[in-house]
């Protein structure tokens, strides 16, 4: 049976006239890495607001480890852990300064904590002293303080929003191997990010777009459901005007046709079809299949909603 720690049943998060968050039901289950997809201003922080208790929700019923978000905000706060995406730690204070107050706020005692922060610094693999300023940590040792920060306290469920932004692609590697460890131990991950390759890491995902969740699954199930055909690749083999771009949009044949860097990634409509006119394409273009990203299910899932 699958232990649900998240539920979540038609919220709704209204400012003013304002919907950012527009009748959503999902679950998340104990140690899974659940990702949270979607554009600047999809609802993705305010979501994640309300399941750490910060923020009342216009309507629906959300629990989070057993506890009901809405009503419960305060017995909430010691099950989640929240690394938020603009702020967690002090800048202008000490590593040292920034857990024994976040501990202080957690009420840990002095034996918790110090235990705590000794398995987190472990976790971590933090060797630097104490005493060093936040602002002087490389950006992506800074953001595994930031992840230990949030686990002090040793919650269910960690929300980690947009953790990784703006570090290196090697720190962002680094840290992702240690949210893959959180999850083996059990403790269940909530993750926003914009990073497709992250999303790839994660067990399920949740495409949110203007308040709404527009698809969630696996990776693979969300590729196979996105694109019922298999995908191709055109190179073309020479310079090719915009003229032509749009006419081979405009025709039936494809199911969409999309530019990919100095490529196009399409979907034909009609196997058969598409093999009588294959050639004609094989003029101008090497065409390959390939294996669609979670970038193409991005773009797909989002013109489809445009439309
Ligand atoms: P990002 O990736 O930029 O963080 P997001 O998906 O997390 O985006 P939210 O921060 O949840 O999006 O914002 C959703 C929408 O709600 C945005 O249009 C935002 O401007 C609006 N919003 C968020 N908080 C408030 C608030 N306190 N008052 C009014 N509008 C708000």
């Amino acid at each position: 049976m699958r232990d649900a720690v998240v539920e979540v049943n038609g919220l709704t998060v209204k400012f003013d006239d304002f919907t950012a968050v527009d009748n959503i039901s999902f679950t998340v289950n104990r140690g899974e890495i659940f990702g949270f997809l979607g554009a600047n201003g999809a609802g993705k922080t305010t979501t994640i607001r309300v399941l750490c208790g910060l923020l009342q929700p216009t309507g629906g019923s959300v629990s989070v480890a057993g506890v009901d978000a809405v009503d419960g905000g305060r017995a909430i706060k010691p099950r989640v852990g929240y690394m938020s995406q603009k702020f967690t730690l002090y800048n202008d204070m000490t590593v040292e300064e920034n857990l024994t107050f976040i501990a202080s706020l957690r009420r840990l005692t002095k034996a918790d904590y110090f235990k705590q922060r000794r398995d987190l610094f472990d976790f971590i693999a933090f060797d630097r002293p104490l005493k060093t300023l936040v602002r002087d940590l490389p950006g992506g040792t800074k953001q595994k303080v930031s992840l230990a920060a949030a686990l002090l306290h040793n919650p269910d469920i960690v929300f980690l929003d947009e953790p990784t932004a703006g570090v290196s692609p090697e720190a962002r590697s680094s840290f992702w191997a240690l949210i893959r460890r959180l999850s083996g131990g059990g403790k269940t991950v909530f993750v926003t990010t914009h990073y497709m390759d992250e999303a790839e890491q994660c067990n399920r995902i949740a495409l949110m777009r203007e308040g709404r969740i527009i698809a969630l699954d696996t990776p693979g199930g969300l590729k196979s459901s996105t694109f019922p055909m298999p995908v191709l690749e055109f190179e073309p083999k020479g310079a090719m005007s915009f003229a032509r771009f749009a006419a081979i949009k405009r025709q039936e044949l494809f199911l969409f046709f999309e530019p990919y860097g100095i490529r196009f990634h399409a979907c034909v409509r009609n196997g058969e079809e598409w093999e009588k006119v294959r050639s004609t394409y094989e003029e101008t273009f090497s065409i390959r299949e390939i294996t669609p990203t979670l970038e193409d299910v991005f773009i797909r899932r989002e013109e489809v909603e445009r439309v």
